[in-house]
């Protein structure tokens, strides 16, 4: 089996020849984020090990069990949660993790900045953008995106720093060509610039995942979220464990 190091290192050069690619210079120590959902803190261990720092996460309870695991290494770990986040759930959220990527609703940002403890740093936050319109999908919708945008980084308190945007659109084949697969980054790209035109100070644009980070890239990913292509497929058995 391939090690995750190896693995690691396959995508740090991915990344960087997308960046090249794009004439975009060099990527940061942020733009990968290592999707751990599913793996053990022992394959958390072994990426930190070989220089991964931020690791995404999707199920709370899963989430929280790791970082509890790897307590001794939380001055090391940047933990972010990139699933749906219900409000029942927000206040050991607030308290666990830097970043949450998947805030659709002002309600959600409310709790989180009612809820982030006065000792942490602002929660960074990206607000989750329904681009390819499933009505069944969370995000909040394109057109409603500035407003929420302006009502959370109004929020009092400074316990939340808004930072950009994130999709999770419906998967293209690469067999599709790149075109289509750039078409969904290309309008949360979009829609992320209109809102810096409005004058929000956003620096994030979460977009891409193993299949078509370099899609993502070349439509101007600041952070792509890489699962499967750091750590191996997850087995079914790993997933259903997790929810
Ligand atoms: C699982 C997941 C990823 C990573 O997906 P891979 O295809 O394994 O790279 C990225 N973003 C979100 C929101 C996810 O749930």
């Amino acid at each position: 089996m391939e090690s995750i190091a190896s693995r690691l290192q396959t995508t740090r050069q991915r990344i960087h020849r997308a960046y090249s690619a794009a004439g975009r210079g060099e990527p940061d120590a942020e733009t990968l984020l290592a999707v751990s959902k599913t793996q053990p803190a022992t394959a958390v261990r072994e990426a930190l090990a070989a220089g991964q720092h931020a690791f995404g996460e999707n199920y709370v309870q899963e989430a929280l069990a790791k970082i509890e695991a790897l307590a001794e290494l939380r001055p090391q770990l940047v933990w972010h949660l990139i699933g749906p986040l219900q409000s029942n759930k927000t206040r050991p959220v607030a308290e666990a993790f830097d970043w949450v990527h998947s805030v659709d609703r002002l309600k959600i940002a409310q709790r989180l900045a009612e809820q982030r403890p006065a000792w942490l740093p602002p929660l960074n936050i990206c607000l989750q953008v329904n681009v390819d319109g499933g009505s069944s999908k969370s995000g909040v919708a394109p057109g409603e995106a500035l407003a929420l945008a302006r009502a959370v980084a109004d929020l009092p308190g400074e316990r939340l720093r808004l930072r950009g945007l994130m999709s999770i659109p419906e998967p293209v084949p690469a067999a599709a060509g790149p075109a289509a697969q750039r078409a969904p980054h290309r309008a949360l790209r979009e829609l992320y610039d209109a809102l810096r035109a409005h004058g929000l100070a956003l620096d994030t644009l979460s977009m891409g995942m193993s299949a078509d980070l370099e899609a993502a890239i070349a439509e101007g990913a600041t952070l792509v979220r890489v699962g499967t292509a750091v750590f191996g497929e997850r087995t079914a058995r790993a997933v259903q464990q997790a929810r």
